[in-house]
């Protein structure tokens, strides 16, 4: 057995829920612990422990990111009524991703895994879709109102010196719903230098997309803050890259990326990318394909997969009934951070060791070995379909092949 890969500075590990807190177990002993020395700051953000500790630990994660620089979180349930009754809760929490982005700031990158035998469903696709999601503002720091009889809605601005602005929202005749949101300059900021950055560093085009057409003042602040931005720092560098940036409106960027052959990143407004980066990812095969790491404007990094906890198998799995999960976007949730971890701390054998284990990821699914979800959609021809300890089996085994 050759010797573990040492490493330096830790990464903080944030561990979740239900099925993928199961697999998250089977990554770290299977895949990672006999190959690494590994160097981690534990966070169990598993619900039950977020209600023990009134999500202080939630918070202490995110805090400890920003320490070390590079964390891996494992999905974890955003309660809801059905899950207070569940766990038993004191309190429905918040989304975790919420809090750690609040906490972060930063952009969301998502991009899907392309590998050999699993076509996108949409055929021109040949390259991968990147979406950029501002994480900070918007309706994810709402607040909302229920009006429940005649009244007038206004918005009240007051200003330090006292100086007030009005402006009506509605004359309500009835009942209805109300809401306000917010975004900082600053954090348009950052969400736009994150995004020319990483645009630069992949060498891929760069879209950004609003409603600005409606929102004259407020989706219009994006605009003007990302063309100000492009203009003054990033458009020579652009140039020299040989990529482009451009501005259009949401709407026409959907149109225009079902028609376009993929290879650019797309860089959304909060909501829209939540919303777009399910639709991405399905349209490429499976949520469970898809990449996320959130990157922070001073340099944090936190990667996780792009899906949620797959509570329908966990079910299964507590019944002692055969699941087949699919690792791929957890484990390259472990390798983002890993290899992250090696650059910033010079580390090559850590760098090295994470490009091995995506390719002994990947290659099972190329030899037509692969979960149900992937089975479902490859057009190999000898395909088969495995259960989740089968898989990771077979990957530990080409891991092994490689090391
Ligand atoms: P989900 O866990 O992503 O699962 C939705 C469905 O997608 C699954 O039922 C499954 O389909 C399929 N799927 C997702 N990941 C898969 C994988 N790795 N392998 C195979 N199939 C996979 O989303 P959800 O059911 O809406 O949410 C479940 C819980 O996750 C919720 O409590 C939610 O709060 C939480 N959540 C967390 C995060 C996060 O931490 N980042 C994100 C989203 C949701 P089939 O059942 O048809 O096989
Ligand atoms: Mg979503």
């Amino acid at each position: 057995m050759k010797e573990k890969i040492k490493m330096t500075n830790p990464i903080v590990e944030l561990n979740g829920d239900e099925m993928t807190r199961i697999i998250w177990k089977m990554i770290k002993e299977m895949l990672i612990e006999p190959f690494v020395e590994l160097k981690a700051e534990y966070y169990d953000l598993g619900l039950k422990n977020r209600d023990i500790t009134d999500d202080q630990v939630t918070i202490d994660a995110a805090n400890a990111i920003k320490k070390y620089k590079v964390g891996v979180k494992c999905a974890t349930i955003t309660p809801n009524a059905q899950r207070m009754e569940e766990y038993k809760l004191k309190k429905m929490w918040k989304s975790p991703n919420g809090t750690i982005r609040a906490i972060l700031d930063g952009t969301v990158f998502r991009t899907p895994i392309i590998v050999k035998g699993i076509r996108p469903l949409v055929g021109n696709w040949v390259k991968p879709i990147t979406i950029a999601r501002h994480a900070y503002g918007d309706i994810y720091k709402d607040v909302e109102y229920r009006v429940e009889k005649s009244a007038k809605a206004e918005l009240v601005i007051t200003y330090e010196n006292g100086e007030v602005v009005r402006q009506t929202v509605h004359d309500f005749k009835g009942p209805g719903v109300l809401m306000g949101m917010h975004n900082l300059d600053a954090s348009i900021e950052s969400f736009a230098r994150a995004c020319f950055n990483y645009a630069l560093n992949q060498k891929h085009d760069l879209w950004f997309a609003t409603k600005d057409t409606i929102s004259k003042t407020y989706d219009h602040t994006f605009k003007d803050i990302f063309n100000h931005i492009y203009e003054n720092e990033y458009k020579d560098k652009f140039n020299e890259a040989g990529i482009e940036y451009f501005y259009t409106l949401i709407d026409d960027a959907v149109a225009r990326v079902i028609r376009s052959e993929g290879g650019m990143i797309w860089a959304c407004k909060n909501y829209d990318g939540d919303v777009m980066s399910d639709m991405v990812a399905t349209a490429f095969g499976s949520l469970a394909m898809m990449t996320s790491v959130l990157v922070s404007p001073d340099g944090n990094y936190e990667y996780e997969a792009a899906h949620g906890t797959v509570t329908r198998h966990y079910y299964k799995y507590l019944k002692g009934e055969e699941t087949s999960t699919n690792p791929i976007a957890t484990i390259f949730a472990w390798t983002g951070a890993l290899r992250k971890r090696g650059e910033l701390d010079e580390n090559k054998s850590l760098i090295k060791f994470a490009e091995k284990l995506e390719v002994a990821s990947l290659k099972p699914i190329e030899n037509g070995i692969m979960t149900k979800d992937l089975a479902m959609i490859s057009n190999l021809p000898n395909k088969k379909a495995v259960n989740t300890k089968e898989f990771l089996n077979e990957i530990k085994n080409n891991l092994e092949k490689i090391i």
